[in-house]
């Protein structure tokens, strides 16, 4: 399993911001600071798109930072009861994680069937349609998730 760079340029200052807005939040929240939350907190702003649990457990073995998955777990789980992460399945039974940005600044995701690689892209066109769409169905609609599963470039040319 394979996870693209994330594509999107525009979120890099959004992804910078990210590692101090979560602190704060943290902090608001009552929770003070903890060396292995604050290593998951920076690996997720590093890691960007999409990463499980096992690949931050993963990259914070490597780097002897010594933060077991049960640590990485209770981190994650967290930061999503605080918003401060999106978190998504793409199919294959395990839950994804990425910054959540304050600003609203999100994207949305394509995922290989073949190869299991998971890219991001956004579209201001589709953002535009569920507007639309929710004054139609007359929804105040407060988050939505996009994927789109095919084959990705290099499968469908058979490389
Ligand atoms: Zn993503
Ligand atoms: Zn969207």
């Amino acid at each position: 399993m394979r996870t693209s760079a994330p594509i999107l340029y525009r979120m890099e200052t959004a992804v910078r911001a990210w590692p101090a807005h979560a602190q704060t939040a943290l902090a608001r929240a009552g929770y003070r600071s903890s060396a292995p939350r604050n290593a998951v907190v920076e690996a997720l702003a590093e890691l960007g798109c999409g990463v499980t649990a096992r690949e931050i457990a993963d990259l914070l073995q490597e780097r002897g930072r010594g933060v077991g998955l049960a640590s990485v777990y209770r981190a994650l789980e967290l930061l999503d009861r605080l918003r401060l992460v999106q978190r998504f399945d793409v199919g294959e039974g395990v839950f994804r994680y990425e910054p959540a940005h304050p600003g609203g600044e999100h994207h949305h995701h394509l995922v290989c069937q073949t190869c299991g690689i998971v890219s991001a892209f956004e579209d201001p066109g589709l953002e535009r349609a569920i507007e639309t769409l929710s004054h139609r169905v007359d929804y105040s609609i407060d988050a939505h998730d996009v994927t789109l599963r095919g084959e990705c470039p290099a499968c469908h040319s058979g490389g």
